[in-house]
């Protein structure tokens, strides 16, 4: 069976940092499911698809036309050809994905191109329910938490060095509010897989974190 690591966990945890650190260091690929949704939520927005039309939205999901590039400068995105790497980061396109996400046909009729990203030499994948819903069977799984503050003030930092500016507070009421919605649905809701190790990174720095997952996967 194909290696696979998932990381899970809400936003601002620490995950796609550091499962990009672990893909590098594995050589592994690298799947951040959470820019599917966000993208598709764009791509929603592009076409004038409403999250109320769900037979539309499942057919864009169906025909996502999504390119994934890492390089050391992080994770490039391209929608049908265009790089979106900065409009899918604000904490609005978060939201929107959150919304879409929500919706148990859009959930499935992305599961397929997911599990495609499994290919040798091994997986790398971050995300809410990579360890439950998608790779169930995963070698290695981990769960990374941080209290809500803690998340918000790493978000403000991220998108700041990404050049875009956010207001703290609302960040911190704009983080709650998804993290509500991502737990609190009826599909795939936020929550450790049984099988997880749960790791608390809000007093830990990255590097603590990252020797952590490491050893947990035995490197
Ligand atoms: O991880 P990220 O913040 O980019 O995810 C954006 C949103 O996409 C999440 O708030 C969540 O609603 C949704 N998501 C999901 N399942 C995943 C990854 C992301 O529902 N595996």
């Amino acid at each position: 069976d194909m290696p696979i690591l998932t990381i899970d966990g809400p936003s601002g945890s620490g995950k796609g940092t550091i499962a990009q650190m672990m893909a590098r260091e594995l050589g592994w690929h690298y799947l951040d499911s959470g820019a599917i949704y966000r993208v598709l939520a764009f791509a929603s927005l592009k076409h004038q698809i409403p999250a109320s039309h769900e037979g539309a939205l499942v057919k864009l999901a169906q025909h996502l036309d999504l390119q994934f590039e890492l390089d050391e400068n992080g994770l490039k995105v391209l929608l049908e050809g265009q790089e979106v790497s900065q409009q899918i980061r604000t904490e609005k396109a978060g939201n929107a994905a959150s919304k879409v996400a929500v919706i148990p046909s859009v959930r499935a009729a992305l599961l397929q191109c997911q599990r495609d990203f499994a290919q040798a030499p091994g997986l790398v994948t971050d995300g809410r329910d990579m360890g439950t819903v998608v790779f169930p069977d995963a070698q290695f799984k981990v769960f990374l938490t941080a209290s809500a503050e803690e998340r918000a003030l790493r978000r403000h930092k991220q998108l700041k060095e990404k050049g875009i500016e956010s207001n703290l507070s609302d960040l911190i009421a704009e983080i709650s509010e998804r993290d509500k919605r991502d737990s609190e649905r009826k599909v795939a809701p936020l929550l450790p897989a049984k099988d997880a190790l749960i790791l608390d990174s809000t007093e830990l720095g990255i590097t603590a974190v990252y020797e952590k997952v490491r050893s947990y996967c035995a490197i």
